[in-house]
């Protein structure tokens, strides 16, 4: 950015309906603030989009200077890619609409929507599409990278439900994508990453969801892990996709519901949504309750909104946060045993063990349908490394890649891009197995210069 002239910036701004921030401008820092806060950079501009042609202007000004940008939507990812040193910030988290029509059971959305915004406008009319499980995560990131949560058993990945985008691409035009007009490109977006332009508008479909669900968490003794995901394991590879159910081993929170005695103590947790008639969903779970005497459960019907935030007290913005991820198609006793292991060496009462259970309607697209490739992996395995002090950087980083050593010889093929921290450039290839290739011909074509290449990245050589 050094080589920028005030008087380019000012030119820029004739242009730029939205605000532009420089270094020591009031708001500067929160806006490069991001989720993770192991990511401390300082863009020299950063250009806050209210609109598709802000965006274009943003990207013609970067490229007739020269300048590196990164994308910013939630500002969730873990790798940090959407802030860079001395870089152009292209900043959509202004850009926040989500327009629902309930009859033709779609909706169209900013790239600036967190998914509590998503939720809470579709939800008006009972209707959902599967997002994510932390609601302050972006729309846009998530989507971009394949996308899952409790609904995608029943209705798939989140691109799976993706039926348009409108896209800037590298050189400053704007583009519309679908499975008839530039199918190519929408087949690259639906998993592809910020790779092939900016994303500045999704159109959805939706499904009936709730608005009330059966949903909520059993809490077990760590003493008995073994049982419980033994049973777990056998349990969801036959559960109805309407059942969904993810297993969490940590430090138990203060849950309410917990005795005073098991706060902090280790634990393994059952988390569950039935998208479905709840009295069906609760002859379903009944099973769960037997794989262990368990602490304490908090299952009720409750607000799918509600529902979709149940996680976020523990998943605040501001910690420092190492994560490592694998693929599962099942979750063998070999990879139990390390998960156990694993859990008893809790480096920090943040860090957790995730096991996210996709499969059902997820594994019934084809690998090549789309980006989007690893429809065999039934579960994500996640070593979340979280903690508060620079102090403990070292000790927490070491356990998750430990593990993540430790259970690879259990982990199937590819990964999901949107767990990729910022030092495993060396696994975009691998994250996508058989379409790699394709996506590398088609960067090619869309972005020959790598002009988008604060991702996950995807070299058009
Ligand atoms: C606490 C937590 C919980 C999570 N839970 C889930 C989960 O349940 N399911 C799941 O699938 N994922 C989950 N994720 C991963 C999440 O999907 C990714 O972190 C995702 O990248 C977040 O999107 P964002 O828009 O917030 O990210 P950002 O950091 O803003 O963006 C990430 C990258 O996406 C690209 N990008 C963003 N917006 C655009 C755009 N409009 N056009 C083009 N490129 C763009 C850019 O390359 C950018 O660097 C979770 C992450 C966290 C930290």
């Amino acid at each position: 950015m050094k080589q920028l002239q005030k008087a380019n910036i000012d030119e820029f701004k004739v242009h730029f309906r939205g605000s532009v921030l420089l270094p020591g401008d009031a708001g500067y820092n929160e806006v490069r603030q991001i989720w993770n806060a192991m990511i401390d950079r300082r863009p020299g501009l950063i250009a806050r989009c209210t609109s598709p042609e802000d965006v274009v202007q943003a990207v013609r000004f970067a490229r007739k200077h020269n300048l590196l940008v990164s994308i910013r939507g939630g500002g969730h990812n873990i790798a940090g890619n959407a802030v860079c040193d001395d870089c152009l910030m292209i900043d959509l988290s202004l850009m926040k609409g989500v327009k629902v029509d309930p009859k033709a059971r779609r909706a169209t959305v900013e790239p600036g929507c967190t998914l509590a915004d998503f939720d809470m406008a579709t939800q008006v009319h009972g209707l959902a599409t599967p997002l994510g499980i932390n609601s302050t995560t972006g729309v846009a990131g998530l989507t971009l990278g394949g996308g899952f949560g409790w609904l995608s058993r029943k209705y798939g990945m989140t691109v799976d439900n993706l039926l348009s985008a409108e896209v800037v691409t590298a050189d400053g035009s704007q583009v519309r994508t679908s499975a008839t007009e530039n199918d190519d490109l929408f087949w690259g977006l639906r998993g592809g990453g910020g790779n092939f332009g900016i994303v500045t508008s999704f159109e959805f479909k939706l499904h009936p969801v709730g608005p009330n669900v059966l949903s909520g968490l059993i809490v077990f003794p760590l003493d008995q892990t073994k049982s419980v995901l033994t049973q777990f394991a056998r349990f969801t590879k036959t559960m109805p996709d309407e059942l969904n159910v993810w297993a969490i081993l940590r430090k138990a929170p203060p849950l309410p519901f917990l005795p005073a005695n098991v706060h902090g103590k280790e634990v393994v947790v059952l988390a569950l949504l039935y998208a479905g008639d709840p009295a069906e969903g609760e002859k379903l779970i009944k099973p769960l309750r037997g794989f262990g005497t368990a602490h304490g459960e908090y299952i009720g019907v409750q607000p799918y909104t509600a529902w979709q935030k149940a996680f976020d007290p523990l998943l605040t913005p501001g910690a420092r946060n190492y994560w490592k991820s694998h693929n599962l198609s099942q979750l063998s006793e070999g990879a139990i045993d390390t998960i156990i292991e694993c859990a008893g060496t809790l480096p920090s009462p943040q860090c957790e063990i995730f096991i996210g259970t996709m499969g059902g309607q997820t594994a019934r697209v084809s690998a090549e349908a789309m980006a989007y490739s690893s429809r065999d992996a039934n579960y994500a395995l996640n070593f979340h490394g979280r903690w508060e002090s620079a102090n403990d950087d070292e000790r927490c980083i070491a356990w998750a890649r430990n593990f993540f050593a430790k259970s690879r010889p259990f982990a199937s093929s590819g990964a999901y891009i949107n767990f990729l921290t910022q030092d495993e450039t060396d696994r975009v290839a691998f994250a996508y197995g058989a379409t790699y290739s394709r996506l590398v011909e088609l960067k090619k074509k869309y972005d020959p210069t790598n002009f988008f290449r604060m991702n996950q990245n995807i070299k058009p050589t």
